[in-house]
């Protein structure tokens, strides 16, 4: 009794709740909410081994806080991200707080970033989830974004697998507005117009090597 007494007392404490007046719905007409159930079974020829299959369809809201200006910037077509007012810093995936120890948790503020990166580092997946397979061999980067002292991942397009360096070039590039779900996959990155991959050497040749086959493989593919 005397808890629930405590925590009426405190509401002051909390924030006004959110008025939410821009509201898009992009579900596809056909998704249902079913929860959880069981859709079926499989039971092996001699009875000693069953599969049971579970659907599982729920509706998630992601109640995004403090960091929501990112996402409403993706919408938007814009890369937002934070800065320290004492020093300098800035970060894509954003930070609340400065992390030099001399600014003392400095409360960041909300910046736009260029649209423009520099590859930190980089992979290239040669399998994927059945999604995907279609788009394989997919590049991964881990770039940072303007000023960011921290790298952000996302798909690197319109460039051979083989041909990626260090530190090269790079350019946002987003979905058009219609296609935008506030996600990072409504952007991904493309070398800058300027830039020219070096000559082939032997790195370069093995890569292409490894991925020639992966090319070959997602031909056959319906
Ligand atoms: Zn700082």
């Amino acid at each position: 009794m005397m808890k629930s007494f405590l925590v009426t007392k405190n509401k002051d404490k909390f924030a006004d709740p959110p008025k939410f007046n821009e509201r898009k719905d992009y579900r596809p007409a056909d998704v249902k909410e079913t929860g959880l159930s069981f859709v079926g079974h499989e039971i092996s020829e001699d009875r000693t081994v069953i599969n049971q299959f579970l659907h599982y369809d729920q509706l998630y809201t992601i109640r995004h806080g403090w960091n929501s200006r990112f996402f409403i910037g993706l919408l938007d077509g814009k890369i937002m991200g934070t800065r320290c007012p004492k020093c300098g810093d800035s970060w894509v995936p954003v930070r609340t707080h400065c992390w030099n120890l001399n600014c003392k948790l400095q409360k960041t503020e909300w910046v736009e970033m260029p649209l423009t990166a520099k590859v930190h580092t980089w992979t290239i997946a040669g399998w994927s989830g059945r999604s995907s397979l279609k788009r394989l061999p997919i590049i991964l980067v881990y770039a940072s974004i303007g000023t960011s002292k921290v790298a952000m991942a996302n798909e690197l397009h319109g460039i051979n697998p083989w041909d990626v360096e260090f530190g090269m070039p790079l350019k946002i590039v987003f979905k058009p507005k219609e296609q935008r779900v506030g996600a990072v996959i409504d952007f991904h990155f493309e070398p800058v117009d300027f830039w020219k991959p070096s000559p082939m050497n032997e790195e370069k040749q093995r890569i292409k090597d490894l991925v020639t086959p992966v090319y070959e493989w997602v031909k056959t593919l319906k």
